[in-house]
C-alpha cells in the first residue's frame, strides 16, 4: 500500500519508510504530487495535522499521514505551541526563534523553565475519513540559558534532557528518535496501523 506523507522533510520520510516497511507500506512524499503547503489555521496540533493530511490525501488520491509538532513552555502558558516554527515572526529561523525564547525566559528561574515537545500524528484513509487515527507523543525537558550542541534542528540546542545530561542537540539521531515526542507518536501509530 502507498501512503502520502504531508511533509517536505526528507528525514521524516526516511524514518516513516523504515518503520512502516514491515507493514508493507510505502511512504511517498507529497512533493511527488505537487501538493502545495496548506495554511495551518487550526488552534491545536490535532487540527493542523488533520488539515495537512486531508489536503495531501485530496490531491494525491492516497491515504495520508501528517504530523504537527512544537514546543510547550510552562512559564509561557504553553507558547510557542502550534506557533513554534513561526515564533519570532514572518521571517522566522531556528536561530531567531531560539533567541526569542531565551529573551522571553530571561527572568524565569531554573525550577520554572520546564517544557515539553509535543507531536501529533494523523492517518487518514481518504480525505473524508470520519475516523482518523490520531496518536500523540510528548518529551519532557527544560529550557537552558544558552545553546548547546549542533545536531537536530529547531529548539534542540535549548532543550535540556536531564536523563542524558545533555541538550537534545547533543544526542545522536537514533538516541533522539528512541526517546522523542515524534518517536513515541510514531510507535503508537505503527501499533494502531498494524492492529487495524
Ligand atoms: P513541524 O511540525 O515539523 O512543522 O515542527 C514545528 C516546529 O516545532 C519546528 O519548526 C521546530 O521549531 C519545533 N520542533 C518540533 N519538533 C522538534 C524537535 O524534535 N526538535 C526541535 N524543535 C522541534
Amino acid at each position: 500500500m502507498k501512503v502520502v506523507l504531508a511533509s517536505g522533510n526528507k528525514g521524516k520520510l526516511k524514518e516513516f519508510n523504515q518503520l512502516l516497511k514491515p507493514l508493507d507500506i510505502e511512504v511517498v512524499p507529497q512533493s511527488h504530487f505537487n501538493v502545495s503547503s496548506v495554511e495551518e489555521t487550526g488552534l491545536t496540533f490535532i487540527e493542523n495535522a488533520i488539515l495537512k493530511a486531508r489536503h495531501a490525501s485530496q490531491i494525491s488520491g492516497l491515504p495520508a499521514i501528517a504530523d504537527d509538532s512544537g514546543l510547550e513552555v510552562d512559564a509561557l502558558n504553553g507558547a510557542p505551541g502550534i506557533y513554534s516554527a513561526r515564533f519570532s515572526g514572518e521571517n522566522a529561523t531556528d536561530e531567531k526563534n531560539n533567541q526569542k525564547l531565551l529573551k522571553d525566559l530571561q527572568d524565569t528561574p531554573e525550577e520554572a523553565r520546564t517544557a515539553r515537545f509535543q507531536c501529533v500524528l494523523v492517518y487518514l484513509k481518504h480525505p473524508a475519513d470520519p475516523t482518523p487515527v490520531v496518536c500523540q507523543g510528548s518529551w519532557e525537558g527544560s529550557i537552558l540559558r544558552e545553546a548547546r550542541g549542533d545536531q537536530g534542528f529547531g529548539y534542540d540546542p535549548l532543550f535540556w534532557v536531564a536523563s542524558k545530561n545533555c541538550s537534545s542537540a547533543e544526542l545522536d539521531r537514533d538516541t533522539k528518535n528512541a526517546m522523542s515526542h515524534r518517536g513515541k507518536a510514531l510507535s503508537k501509530l505503527i501499533k494502531q496501523m498494524s492492529d487495524t
